[in-house]
Order: structure tokens, then C-alpha cells, then sequence
């Protein structure tokens, strides 16, 4: 896929520690237009690392302070604003709807829905991570192989420490968030980084802090393998665990 930068459509969903950071980077890069996806409010002890917020934005739907910031930083993005979660019965439609899709959410349902629907919708996505000192970045073609279900099965089925719990380092989500806009500009521009893979260790050595690797197709992967997933079923999505927040 190659488009101007200008005419470029890019779906961000989830504003929160890795979606503030990336969606300045994709505006300040010259996206035309950027989507964005989410429902919460600004929380004041997020804003350390939702560096799109400010002090007078808590308590603010995400969606209208992120809007009225970039607008503000820079006056040509347009934006396109999806006040809802991702869920079953929108997700095709959404992500449909744009070139590139980043997804940084902070629950594995939405992950796994993201990943699904840019699959059957044959859009490129770029999913993100982060818990305490470690975070991931995902490039996944339009092609749709390899993909998230190959690195993750599927939903966990025991307790993962969770964002509140576990808390994350707000310099290693501005990282990944930043790791996260490069590959959706390189899936813009046709380069190949499908299925690349970008760790964030902030607590490796300056040598190991990031490393790079491609990862390969499962064997048998039900999304791009087998192709078993041939439409968004609601029930796949039913666990409810928060990764980053
Ligand atoms: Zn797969």
C-alpha cells in the first residue's frame, strides 16, 4: 500500500498511554486523517503518560480532549471521532473503514476483536502492549499472516496481573506508542514488516532495551492458519483483563 501521507487514514484504537503518544507521532508524520476509538474519561493518575491530556481535560471524554489538542497542534489532521468501544458487532465496519489500524488497547477482548477484524476486513494492524518495565509492539500485514493469534493463542484463561495492579512505566508506553506509529507509516508506505515484532525492555541493558525480531506463523493458527475465524462471534470475546490502561 503506498498513499500519500496526506490522504492516509489510520484507526487509533484505545487514547491511553500507548494511543496519546502514537497519535502525535501519526499527525506530526502528516496522516490526513486519523480515527479514534475510545470511551473513558480522563483520569488524573493517567496523566503522567496520556501525554495528550492536560490538568483541564480530566473528567473530559478522551475522544473530545484528544480531538480539540491535535486540532490544536496541528490545525490539518482530520479527525474522525468514534466514541464507543470495539465491539462484535462494529468491529468489521470500523476498521474497514482506514488504511492502517493501531491498536493499543487495554483489555485482551479488544485485542483479539481487533485482531480478528482486521483480518476478515484484510487491513494492516499494529498491536501494542505494555505491563511495568516490558512492552510490545506487532505489525501484522493486510494480508492478515503472521498475526496476533499466532504469538497469543487465544484469551487467557488465568489471572494476568492487570494495569491496576501491576502498574506501567509511562517512559516504556511513550516507547512503545512511538515504535507503534513507525510500523503503521511503514505499512503505509508498502514497506514489509509484517510480523515484526519490537520488545521494549526498560529494565535490560542500553544494548537489550529494544530489540527487533520477525515472528513466524503458528502452525495451525485458527485466524491465518486454518482460517477458523471466518466472522466476528461474540462469545470468543468474553474474558475482561486490562494490559495497560
Ligand atoms: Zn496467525
Amino acid at each position: 500500500m503506498t498513499k500519500p501521507r496526506n490522504e492516509a487514514r489510520v484507526l487509533v484504537v484505545g487514547i491511553g498511554g500507548l494511543g496519546a503518544p502514537l497519535c502525535l507521532a501519526l499527525a506530526k508524520a502528516g496522516v490526513g486523517t486519523l480515527g479514534l476509538l475510545d470511551e473513558d474519561r480522563v483520569e488524573r493518575t493517567n496523566l503522567h503518560r496520556q501525554i495528550l491530556f492536560r490538568d483541564a481535560d480530566v473528567g473530559k471524554p478522551k475522544i473530545a480532549a484528544a480531538e480539540a489538542m491535535l486540532k490544536e497542534l496541528f490545525p490539518r489532521v482530520h479527525i474522525e471521532a468514534h466514541e464507543t468501544r470495539l465491539l462484535p458487532h462494529n468491529a468489521v465496519d470500523l476498521v474497514s473503514r482506514y488504511d492502517v489500524v493501531v491498536e493499543g488497547s487495554d483489555n485482551f477482548p479488544t485485542k483479539f476483536l481487533t485482531a480478528d477484524a482486521c483480518k476478515l476486513a484484510e487491513r494492516p494492524v499494529v498491536h501494542g502492549a505494555a505491563v511495568r518495565w516490558v512492552g510490545t509492539a506487532l505489525a501484522v500485514s493486510a494480508s492478515g499472516a503472521p498475526c496476533y493469534r499466532c504469538l497469543f493463542e487465544d484469551l487467557p484463561r488465568d489471572n494476568v496481573p492487570n494495569c491496576a495492579e501491576a502498574g506501567v512505566m509511562a517512559p516504556v508506553v511513550g516507547l512503545v506508542g512511538a515504535f507503534q506509529a513507525d510500523l503503521a507509516l511503514s505499512l503505509l508506505d508498502g514497506r514489509d514488516v509484517s510480523g515484526e515484532l519490537v520488545t521494549v525492555d526498560g529494565k535490560a541493558t542500553e544494548e537489550k532495551m529494544v530489540r527487533r525480531r520477525r515472528i513466524g506463523r503458528r502452525a495451525g493458527c485458527v485466524l491465518c492458519g486454518k482460517n477458523e475465524i471466518r466472522e466476528i462471534d461474540r462469545g470468543r470475546y468474553v474474558a475482561d483483563v486490562c494490559m495497560e490502561g
